[in-house]
């Protein structure tokens, strides 16, 4: 190859919509109206229909989206909120945020997904909410984590960041739980042209909260109801992602189809034997947001591909637990062993809508040739 492999390519994405995104970005500049209005509520309007819930509210960004979702359950000092180790630092980062204590529950090896018979033994009396997150693309087992939340009657926030337009029996991600939580930054999905959330839920009594929450607590101009904060999506941000979602079912379509190539490609170099390919249970609709596989020999693998000009990426290096910023909460290594385990053997490939097959073969090549040397 004599050009440079990206990890993720969002120029030639851009290619492919340029003049769709400049007229929209030219009509809202001459419309002048930044904060709220048209663009943002066409877009709720979309993302309600596309993740066939009742209400959806657009907010800063992802992290402010689960900020937001905990905060319409009250959740505060003293609360525990159960989520994984194994994730982006926000999934606990925004329980922390609120004075509330992330309590981790470890994951499914196969999944990458927070192993749901394990969920139960952490529950306490205070124990506000559950939060599993779609890793990579892949809903959390619902139909398990959903039985032990009506069970113990607590709410299930879903950290969606990853999983947009991916489904679990049919029923889109952000319609699993209580609220869904999405982000548009620009590596996601659907990704903006810079931050960006969205808040989904079925509940009147929830939607209605986010939206005084996310404008100041306001309902009516300068009249507060409660405290709340700002966070709202830029209308500009909007009619960029209205124009991207247009093609969201495709850019996924293409990367399950991606996917499917690379099982294909590790089988005809003989490498399912070494390499660790995700796993995509038959209810579910797996949307890639990362293609993960695991191997012994990670650091040594990454290190020969760099070499070779194949871009990988480590998601995640370092489990939350043992993060200097979380060593308040008490973890030592060793308490999460599989989220440990994850983060020393996976190696994420580039899985972007538009990679080539020649792309997909030759980083599957240099991934032969690297273990065979
Ligand atoms: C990206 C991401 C977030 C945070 O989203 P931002 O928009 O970057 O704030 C939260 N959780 C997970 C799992 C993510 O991947």
């Amino acid at each position: 190859m004599n050009t440079k492999l990206p990890f993720l390519d969002l120029k030639a994405q851009f290619a492919t919509i340029r003049e769709e995104i400049l007229d929209t970005v030219t009509r809202t500049l001459e419309s002048q109206q930044f904060i709220l209005g048209p663009e943002v509520t066409a877009l709720e309007n979309e993302i309600s229909e596309l993740t066939q819930c009742k209400y959806a509210v657009a907010c800063a960004s992802g992290t402010d989206a689960l900020t937001l979702a905990l905060r319409a359950l009250g959740v505060g000092p003293g609360d525990e909120v159960i989520t994984v180790p194994f994730t982006f630092v926000a999934s606990a980062g925004s329980i922390v945020q609120l004075g509330a204590a992330p309590v981790f529950v470890d994951i499914d090896p196969a999944t990458f997904n927070i192993a749901a018979q394990k969920i139960e033994q952490a529950i306490t009396p205070q124990t506000k909410a559950i939060m599993p997150v779609h890793l990579f693309g892949l809903t959390a087992a619902m139909d398990e984590i959903n039985a032990i939340a009506v069970r113990h009657d607590i709410p299930v926030i879903e950290d969606a960041a990853q999983a947009i337009g991916a489904q679990h029996h049919d029923r889109p991600a952000g319609s699993l739980g209580l609220m869904g939580c999405f982000s548009f930054f620009p590596s996601k999905n659907l990704g903006g042209a810079g931050d960006g959330g969205m808040i989904t839920t079925n509940d009147p009594d929830c939607a209605e909260r986010l939206s005084l929450l996310h404008v100041h607590g306001a309902r009516e101009r300068y009249e507060y109801e409660i405290v709340g904060m700002n966070s709202r999506l830029d209308a500009l941000q909007a009619a960029i992602l209205r124009v991207k979602l247009r093609h969201l079912s495709d850019w996924n379509a293409a990367r399950r189809r991606n996917a499917d190539f690379y099982r294909k490609l590790f089988a005809e170099f003989n490498l399912e034997e070494k390499v660790g390919l995700p796993l995509e249970p038959a209810s579910m609709t797996h949307v890639y947001n990362q293609f993960t596989i695991r191997v012994g020999k990670r650091d040594f693998l990454r290190e020969k591909l760099r070499n070779r000009g194949v871009p990988s990426e480590i998601y995640y290096p370092i489990p939350l637990h043992v993060q200097k910023a979380f060593q308040y909460l008490g973890y030592q290594p060793g308490d999460y062993p599989v989220s440990e385990c994850a983060s020393r053997e996976v190696l994420s490939l580039p899985i972007y809508p538009e990679l080539s097959e020649e792309q997909q073969r030759s980083v599957v090549a240099a991934i032969a040739e690297s273990i065979a040397a």
